[in-house]
């Protein structure tokens, strides 16, 4: 690009020298990025934005995918056409979004950044108050008050209407399976419902040196939370692509995967990236999830000399190790089908393994509980499935039989928020590309008429029964802990 490439027109040059900065961007295309004065400003050119403004088409935009520039590829200083949704970079003369305007006849233009709208091939910024749904739609904002109802039975009566007047519940929404990533998008909505996750990123404005994939995060919380959508579903794309990224390749839209996997890789990932260190509380991620699990470890002892026929035995007088260690989530072992029971249970039990018999007891339950149920196991030649049912209630389940934790430690009482479950066409083998991913959500709360739950498989979302949850077979579940009762009054000290 050359230098010449700059705005002719310079007559304003002299009115507003500190105004008119020179941009260079990082590939060499220049840019002019003065700070140009709203239309009404400068009069005339008031009546052609208008002319403008109608024709800008709310119904082809959609900002869900990679910002980058359909013509050169570039994702710096991208502009999305508001006639007809494509995106291009730069502004200036010599830029791509410049030629659209010219070659396509379309003239409106949104910083994809800053959100701000402007007038092409003139250059003039246009603020209008009908403008502000687009912005809205592009980087959804939520206040304190706005977040402090979404997870209360208010939220349920108030739907919102997407642009065809499709009535739909914001965090309720379809999310695109774009090859085979519905194993990803269940951990999405999963952990989304979250509510101390939710509100931290809904309430965020990351415009720094954040990682990508905490603002991709977060970007995509407030697009699913957004009262505002002009369509009621999202694509995860961008944060999907990023989520690839980061992971190398191991968690990828075109592969099916392992949700517990990519539970555990994102949670650390966001963990890290949250600047959390190995203490406790060092992040909203460790706040929301991270308990304390005592492990008590007694070796066995084999007698070398019988020949192996005797089992290995418990040797009494070796000393017990306790030791503590963080978790994120628990693993529940299924019992071996078709026996039917409390699945829960089963989470404390002896294991045993190369030699040591270990007692896990848990020491400090975290506000949110990720339990994994373990129905996959690997063996020689294909990884088998165990369909047992899991049985649980969905409000009140007690975990305090599984602590081991001192009087102060809070409610143990948890209800349930998220439910994943499986389905294969494939019996009981484990057939990656028959399998399809759901997630259940409960909308609001208290059980009863304030309490619903919703179904999402990809793009559909359907309310459910309760009874309906427990059919399905259950991989992943969240659990809230009930708050304890509100303290009495004490007498005063
Ligand atoms: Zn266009």
């Amino acid at each position: 690009m050359s230098p010449a490439a700059r705005h002719t027109d310079r007559t304003e040059d002299s009115d507003r020298p500190t105004k008119r900065a020179r941009v260079v961007d990082e590939d060499g295309e220049e840019d002019s990025e003065d700070e140009i004065l709203p239309s009404k400003v400068r009069g005339e050119p008031q009546k052609a934005s208008d002319l403008y403004l109608d024709t800008i088409n709310r119904a082809v935009l959609d900002f869900d995918f990679e910002k980058v520039c359909s013509v050169s590829l570039s994702n710096i200083n991208i502009y999305g056409c508001l006639v007809c949704g494509k995106y291009f970079q730069g502004r200036g003369r010599s830029s791509y979004a410049f030629a659209h305007a010219i070659h396509d006849d379309h003239h409106v233009f949104i910083n994809l950044e800053t959100t701000k709208v402007y007038v092409l091939p003139d250059g003039y910024l246009v603020s209008d108050p009908s403008l502000e749904d687009i912005s809205f739609v592009l980087s959804p904002t939520f206040t304190s008050t706005s977040v402090s109802t979404l997870s209360t039975a208010v939220h349920l009566r108030k739907p919102s209407y997407d642009l065809s007047n499709k009535p739909y519940i914001p965090g309720y929404i379809g999310l695109n399976n774009i090859k085979r990533n519905d194993y990803m998008n269940v951990v999405i909505h999963s952990l989304l419902h979250v509510a101390p996750l939710r509100d931290y990123l809904l309430l965020s404005n990351f415009r720094g040196k954040e990682s990508e994939l905490l603002k991709r995060f977060a970007g995509l919380a407030k697009k699913i939370w957004n009262p505002r959508l002009f369509k009621s579903q999202v694509s995860p794309h961008e944060f999907l692509q990023e989520v690839n990224r980061a992971s190398v390749g191991k968690y990828s839209l075109e592969k099916q995967g392992d949700p517990v996997d990519f539970l555990g890789w994102l949670l650390n990932r966001l963990h890290k990236d949250l600047g959390g260190t190995k203490k406790k509380n060092s992040s909203v991620i460790f706040s929301t999830f991270q308990g304390e699990v005592r492990m008590e470890t007694q070796q066995v002892l084999v007698r070398p000399d019988t020949g192996g026929n005797e089992k290995p035995r418990f040797d009494i007088d070796r000393e017990i190790k306790s030791s503590a260690s963080p978790f994120l989530f628990l693993a529940v072992d299924l019992p071996p089908p078709p026996l039917f029971q409390d699945a829960v249970e089963k989470n404390i039990i002896p294991q045993e393994s190369s030699g040591q018999v270990r007692r896990f007891k848990c020491q400090r339950l975290p506000r949110y509980i990720i339990l994994h149920f373990k129905r996959f196991t690997k063996n020689m030649f294909v990884e088998e499935k165990n369909p047992t049912i899991v049985n649980f209630p969905l409000r009140g389940l007690d975990f305090k039989d599984y602590l081991d934790a001192p009087a102060s430690h809070p409610s143990a009482v948890y209800d349930l928020i998220a439910n994943v479950t499986h389905e294969s066409a494939a019996g009981t083998t484990r057939d990656k590309e028959s399998t399809v991913w759901k997630v259940h959500l409960r909308a609001g709360t208290g059980g009863g008429d304030t309490e619903r739950w919703f179904q999402i498989q990809d793009l559909i979302v359907e309310e459910i029964r309760k009874e309906m949850i427990f059919l399905g077979e259950t991989i992943l579940q969240i659990w809230e802990r009930r708050p304890d009762a509100p303290p009495r009054l004490r007498p005063a000290e």
